[in-house]
C-alpha cells in the first residue's frame, strides 16, 4: 500500500518456523495428554498449570533479555508462538495480558528492581497482570479519567473505579492509570501508571457477567488503597505516552482476527470435502481474508521487530480483523442450517455469537479506530 500505510511482505525466518513445528507438537501432546481441551473462543481458558508449563520451555516473554528471566528471541518468533497458541484453542488466558503489554511497558519504563521483581515471575508463568484503564464514564475518551493518585507519606492512596478489567478476580497485579494532578489545558498531562497488588486492603473486584454468563470481567472499586513509592512505573505524569505506546503491540496481534477461527475450522468439517457452490465461494472469500489479514499482521509484527511504532497500521487490523472475525458467525449460521448441525459445530456457532459483539468494543472500538485511520489518511 503507497501513502501513509506502510504495510510490506515479511518472510518469517527459518528459526520462526522451526519453532511452529516444535509447539505443534507440544500443543498436540499437550492435548493428548488431556492437559487442556481446545477453547472455541479464540484466546482460550484460564490455566496457571498451562502456564506455567509453557513459561517453563521459554514461551512467555520469549522477546525480553535473558537476564529478566525472558529468552532473548525475536517478535517474528513470538509472533509465530501467539499464533500455534489461538488456531490451537490452548489456555493462554492467565499470563497473555502481562506477556503481551504489562511486561513490556515495565521492561521499558520500570526501575530496575521492578523489571527483576516482576518479568521473571510473569516469564515462568506465575504472575498474571489485568489492564486498569476503562472507567465508568470513560472508555474511548481515556483521557477523561477521574481515578485520583494522592501523595501521601512514603507512597499514594488510590481513590476510584475501573471497569471491565478482564480476569482482575484472578490476577495478582494491575496496571493502574490514575490522575496524579488535576485535569488542566492539556488533558493528556498529568496521569501516572501505578503496579497495583489486587490483594492490598482497600480494592475490591466485583463481578460483571458478559453475554454469555460468563465472569470474565470486573469492576475494581479503590477506596483509599495505599500503594508504596516504588511501584510507580516510569515518570509521574507520563502515563498517557507509556499508555499510548503500548497500543500497537495490543492491536495488531492474531488475537484480533484468531478469535473465531475454531469456528471456521468446523465449518469446513460442516461442509465437507465437496462443497456445493454456495459453500465454496463462501468459504473462499473467508480463507482469503485470512490470508490477506494474516500477512498484514506479520507485517506489523515485523516493523515492531525493527523498533517502529506502527499505530495507525495496528488500527486497521484490528478494524479489518474483528469484522473477519464477526462475519464467520454470520457465515456460519447462513450456510448451515439448524437442524443439520453436529454438536461440536453448533457449541462454537453459540459461543461465537455470543462473543462477537465484543470484538469490536474491546481494545478500542470500531468507530474510534477508523477516526484514528481517517485522520492519517488524511480525510478529517
Ligand atoms: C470483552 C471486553 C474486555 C475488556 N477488558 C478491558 C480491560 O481488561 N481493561 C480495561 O481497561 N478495559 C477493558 N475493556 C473496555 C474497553 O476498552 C472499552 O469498552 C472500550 O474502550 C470502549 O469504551 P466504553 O465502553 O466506555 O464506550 P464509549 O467510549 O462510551 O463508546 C460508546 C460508543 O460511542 C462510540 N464513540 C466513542 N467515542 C467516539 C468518537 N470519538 N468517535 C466516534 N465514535 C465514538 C464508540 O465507538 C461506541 O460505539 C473491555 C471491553 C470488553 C468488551
Amino acid at each position: 500500500m503507497q501513502g501513509p500505510l506502510r504495510f510490506r511482505q515479511i518472510e518469517l525466518p527459518p528459526a520462526a518456523e522451526a519453532l511452529r513445528a516444535e509447539l505443534r507438537r507440544f500443543l498436540a501432546d499437550e492435548r493428548q495428554a488431556g492437559h487442556f481441551t481446545p477453547d472455541f473462543e479464540g484466546w482460550g481458558g484460564f490455566s496457571p498449570e498451562f502456564s506455567r508449563a509453557i513459561g517453563a520451555r521459554g514461551w512467555i516473554g520469549m522477546t525480553w533479555p535473558k537476564e529478566y528471566g525472558g529468552g532473548g528471541r525475536s517478535p517474528l518468533e513470538r509472533y509465530v508462538l501467539t499464533e500455534e497458541m489461538l488456531a490451537a484453542g490452548a489456555p493462554t488466558r492467565a499470563h497473555w495480558v502481562a506477556d503481551r503489554q504489562s511486561g513490556p511497558t515495565i521492561l521499558r519504563f520500570g526501575t530496575e528492581q521492578q523489571k527483576r521483581t516482576y518479568l521473571p515471575a510473569i516469564a515462568r508463568g506465575e504472575c498474571y497482570f489485568c489492564i486498569g484503564m476503562s472507567e465508568p464514564d470513560s472508555g474511548s475518551d481515556l483521557a477523561s479519567i477521574r481515578t485520583r493518585a494522592t501523595k501521601v507519606a512514603g507512597g499514594w492512596e488510590i481513590e476510584g473505579t475501573k471497569i471491565w478489567t478482564s480476569n482482575a478476580h484472578r490476577c495478582h497485579m494491575m496496571i493502574l492509570l490514575a490522575r496524579t494532578s488535576p485535569r488542566g489545558e492539556d488533558r493528556h498531562a498529568g496521569m501516572t501508571q501505578f503496579l497495583i497488588e489486587l490483594a492490598t486492603p482497600g480494592i475490591a473486584v466485583r463481578p460483571i457477567y458478559n453475554l454469555a454468563n460468563e465472569h470474565d470481567f470486573n469492576e475494581v472499586a479503590f477506596d483509599r488503597a495505599f500503594v508504596p513509592d516504588d511501584r510507580v512505573i516510569g515518570e509521574t505524569g507520563n502515563g498517557w505516552n507509556q499508555v499510548t505506546s503500548e497500543l500497537a503491540f495490543e492491536r495488531s496481534g492474531p488475537e484480533r482476527w484468531l478469535s473465531t477461527y475454531g469456528l471456521l475450522r468446523e465449518l469446513v468439517d460442516a461442509v465437507g470435502p465437496e462443497p456445493g457452490a454456495k459453500e465454496a465461494e463462501a468459504i473462499g472469500r473467508l480463507i482469503a481474508q485470512l490470508v490477506t489479514l494474516r500477512s498484514m499482521s506479520i507485517s506489523v509484527a515485523g516493523m515492531l521487530a525493527e523498533g517502529e511504532t506502527p499505530n495507525v497500521e495496528a488500527a486497521v487490523v484490528k478494524d479489518l480483523g474483528t469484522n473477519f472475525e464477526q462475519e464467520i458467525p454470520a457465515v456460519a449460521r447462513r450456510l448451515i442450517p439448524h437442524a443439520a448441525r453436529a454438536p461440536d459445530f453448533a457449541h462454537a456457532l453459540d459461543h461465537a455469537i455470543l462473543w462477537a459483539p465484543a470484538f469490536t468494543i474491546r481494545g478500542g472500538t470500531r468507530e474510534v479506530l477508523r477516526g484514528i485511520i481517517a485522520r492519517a489518511l488524511g480525510l478529517r
